[in-house]
């Protein structure tokens, strides 16, 4: 625990709106806690963990509510300051007003409003839970879906950290060999083939894949993916949506342009959102409001992850020649899958319909009607999201990924110092030392005022 005091701090633990149960928590240093309530419960001994039906009761004495008091002792409790939980009747009006009254009683303890993830910013200072934990608790809270629900539980329990952890200590191993080698400079060479240090950062390079490879999947749970959709209008762009949906989500008509003024359509398919954002909306106009729109769409497009083409089978002219041209000029550079789906199968009868002109990519014919092809289309979106349901998925951020990509950066530089005829000792090792810091990172050992502030500040109040 730290040398400098930290004011008590309170807030609501439960959720806006009106419950059976809510929950105002309280966390501070022990001595403050302790005496806060002695204020609230004059009288009554304090007994860790240890439930008891008080009644609370406002700066005048008059009860406000009766409810479950909980006292957690430090370092045992969620913060791993001393926590004192009320379980009241779960009405804002209510918990607003007792938060208020408690805040009265505090004052002289120096007791205030939390900040939006306060709580676990605590939890995190004291060594509770590391900084992915931290960063998964707001995911938890925040799934949308089982899977993500899943794999934010995993990162919580610790999973994608001991792997960080894991992959840090065999780093910091290798460093600690190759640095003792420094000192015996004409016997270098022996040592390393000694020491297997090539075959040893073989072995961190394997391993740092495969978390990339469980990140990447987690990051995609979390943000999901971005999927250009070309087609003209009445190709059945809004009727495919609605069917991968399984309900009515995006717009389906029959006059032309009706879907025009959507930007992006929201869908989880499989628990895996994915984010549709319409090309048809991008064309030429005076009109300013609808300029923005289109730059707007612009932008996601630029940002794609996968190009659905959807043409009607029976088109034989390609309709969608120019858009996809103007698709494909967004996210020049990238290389960005294709699929394109030939649409409305059910309405011809010959074998012989393939449109012409099929573009590059997969090719997956559909009709919205019957459901023909797409379980298909639904599994090559999914194999492009890179998501299996086998693996074990952490609940990844951005950030995480950074962090992960400089470190596969690191190992590739470190290396090539070490494969060349004279392997430079010296720079290798600051190579794995650069690594090192990079996963530490991910975990918090090293942190920044910055990137906390950043990551909790993202948090809901009182948790
Ligand atoms: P959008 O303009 O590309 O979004 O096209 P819509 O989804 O609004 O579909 C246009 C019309 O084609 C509607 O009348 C749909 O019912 C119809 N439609 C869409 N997909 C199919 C399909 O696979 N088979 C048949 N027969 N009709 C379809």
């Amino acid at each position: 625990m730290s040398l400098v005091k930290t004011s008590p701090i309170i807030a609501i633990a439960t959720g806006n709106g009106n419950a059976g149960v809510g929950i105002v928590r309280i966390s501070g240093e022990e001595d403050d806690v302790k005496a806060l309530f002695q204020k609230m419960f004059p009288g009554k001994e304090i007994k860790p963990r240890y439930a008891e039906l008080l009644p609370i009761r406002d700066t005048q004495g008059q009860i406000l509510d009766t409810g479950i008091v909980i006292y957690f002792q430090a370092p045992f409790s969620y913060t791993g300051e001393s926590v004192l939980e009320l379980q009241v009747h779960g009405g804002r009006v209510l918990l607003n007003w007792i938060v208020k009254e408690v805040l009265v009683l505090g004052k002289e303890f120096g007791l205030r409003q939390a900040l939006p993830g306060e709580f676990t910013e605590r939890a995190f200072l004291n060594g509770k839970i590391d900084l992915v934990q931290a960063e998964a608790v707001a995911d938890l809270i925040e799934a949308n879906s089982r899977n993500a629900a899943k794999a934010a539980s995993r990162s919580l329990t610790g999973e994608f950290s001991n792997k960080v952890n894991a992959l840090n200590d065999a780093l910091i191993n290798l460093r600690v060999e190759v640095e003792a080698i420094l000192d015996f400079p004409e016997e270098e060479i022996d040592f390393l083939s000694e020491y297997q240090s090539q075959e040893k950062l073989k072995d961190i390079q394997i391993r740092l894949e495969n978390v990339l490879d469980s990140a990447r999947q987690g990051e995609i749970l979390r943000d999901g993916l971005r999927v250009a959709l070309v087609g003209e209008t009445n190709v059945g762009k809004s009727s495919l949506l609605n069917y991968l949906a399984g309900e009515e989500i995006a717009i389906v008509s029959d006059i032309a342009g009706t879907t025009r003024d959507k930007i992006q359509t929201d869908l989880l398919i499989s628990g895996v959102p994915f984010h549709f954002v319409d090309t048809a909306g991008i064309r030429e106009t005076e009109d300013r409001i609808e300029q923005i729109g289109i730059e707007r769409t612009k932008q996601e497009i630029s940002k794609a992850d996968v190009i659905l083409e959807i043409r009607d089978i029976r088109d034989q002219q390609n309709r969608n020649k120019d858009s996809m041209q103007a698709a494909l000029e967004m996210i020049k550079g990238k290389d960005v899958p294709i699929i394109t789906v030939l649409n409305k199968v059910d309405l011809i009868t010959s074998p012989d319909k393939n449109a012409t002109e099929v573009s590059r990519g997969t090719i997956i014919e559909t009709s919205a009607v019957t459901g023909k092809g797409m379980q298909e289309l639904k599994s090559e979106l999914l194999k492009l999201a890179g998501f299996s349901e086998n693996q074990s998925i952490y609940m990844a951020r951005e950030r995480h990924i950074h962090n992960l990509l400089n470190v596969r950066e690191s190992l590739k530089r470190a290396a090539s110092y070490l494969n060349s005829n004279s392997p430079q000792l010296e720079l290798f090792a600051e190579e794995l030392r650069g690594a090192s810091d990079e996963l530490g990172e991910i975990t918090g050992k090293i942190s920044s005022d910055d990137l906390l502030g950043k990551i909790f500040s993202g948090f809901c109040i009182g948790k």
